[in-house]
C-alpha cells in the first residue's frame, strides 16, 4: 500500500493508516503492509537523477515511519515497508538511507533505466525495442536481486507495460534472481495492459526454484485495499504456490495462501 489520502495525495499520518486498516478489516484481510515510494523522501535526494524522482523528493521520511509504527502500537495489523527504486552503482548509498528505520520489508523495483521510463513514455521499450529493453530490464533486475537490499521484487515483469508478453527464457530469469521473493500483484489488472504481475510462466519458473512470493494490491488509496487479491492468489496457486511470505523485521516466514 502507498500511504495516501482518499484523493491519492500524500498523507503520512496515523489517521491515514487507520483508513486503510478499516477497509482491510471489512474485506477480511488479516494484515497490510505500507510501502511508500522511497523517492518521495528528501533523505533520498542524492540517489536520483531523473526529474520524475527529483520533483517528488520533498517529504520527510520520519512522519511516514512514525505513522505506521504508531498504528502498530495502537494494535493495528500493519507492517512498515518501503518500495525502493534500484539504482545500479548506488547500492551503498541506498543501504545508508534505509539503515536508520525499522523496516519489516523492503520492496525493490525498477521504474526507470538508462534515463528512460518503464511504465511511462518515453519508454525503454519504445526506444530500444522489446528484445533489447527486456534484456536490459532483466539484467538490471538480477542486479537488484543480488544487491541484498531487497526482500521482494515489486511487479517483477513490469517491462511488459508497453507491448506484448513476448517469448522469453523465464527459467534463466528466475535463476538470476538469487532466491529473492517475487511480488504477485493485482495492480496490473488496472493498467492498460490488464495483466497480473508477474506472468504465469515466470511465476511457475520461480516456484520450481523454490522462490517465495509476497502478495500485493498496490493500493494508492484506501478504497483499493485488497482489490482483486483473489485473482492474485488464484494466479499464485495455478503456478504451484501454497504459501505466501510474511515479513517481520526483515525475517520472512511462510503462511498458507488465502
Ligand atoms: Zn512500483
Amino acid at each position: 500500500m502507498h500511504l495516501r489520502a482518499p484523493d491519492e495525495s500524500i498523507d503520512h499520518t496515523v489517521e491515514a493508516v487507520e483508513r486503510f486498516v478499516e477497509v482491510a478489516a471489512e474485506r477480511g484481510i488479516d494484515e497490510i503492509g505500507f510501502t511508500e515510494h522511497v523517492y518521495y523522501f528528501e533523505q533520498t535526494r542524492q540517489l536520483w537523477s531523473m526529474p520524475y524522482h527529483l520533483e517528488r523528493c520533498v517529504y520527510d521520511i520520519e512522519p511516514y515511519v512514525d505513522a505506521v509504527v504508531e498504528a502498530r502500537r495502537r494494535g493495528h495489523p500493519v507492517k512498515l515497508g518501503i518500495e525502493v527504486d534500484y539504482e545500479p552503482g548506488l547500492e551503498e548509498e541506498t543501504a545508508e538511507v534505509l539503515r536508520p528505520y525499522p523496516w519489516d520489508y523492503v520492496l525493490g523495483s525498477i521504474h526507470f533505466l538508462d534515463g528512460l521510463a518503464i511504465d511511462q513514455e518515453p519508454s525503454l521499450v519504445g526506444s530500444l525495442g522489446e528484445d533489447a529493453a527486456w534484456s536490459r530490464y532483466y539484467e538490471t533486475l538480477a542486479g537488484a536481486a543480488r544487491s541484498g537490499l531487497f526482500d521482494s521484487l515489486a511487479h517483477p515483469d513490469i517491462v511488459k507495460f508497453f507491448g506484448d508478453e513476448i517469448d522469453w527464457d523465464w527459467g534463466a530469469v528466475a535463476a538470476s534472481l538469487n532466491g529473492v521473493a517475487l511480488e504477485v500483484s493485482s495492480a496490473g489488472l488496472h493498467k492498460p495492459h490488464g495483466k497480473l504481475y508477474p506472468n504465469s510462466r515466470l511465476l511457475a519458473a520461480a516456484n520450481e526454484r523454490g522462490m517465495p512470493i509476497t502478495l500485493a494490491s498496490d493500493a494508492h488509496v484506501p478504497q483499493n485495499v485488497g482489490r482483486d487479491l483473489d485473482g492474485a492468489i488464484e494466479h499464485a496457486r495455478a503456478a504451484g504456490y501454497e504459501t505466501v511470505t510474511v515479513f517481520d523485521e526483515r525475517q520472512g516466514r511462510q503462511e498458507p495462501l488465502g
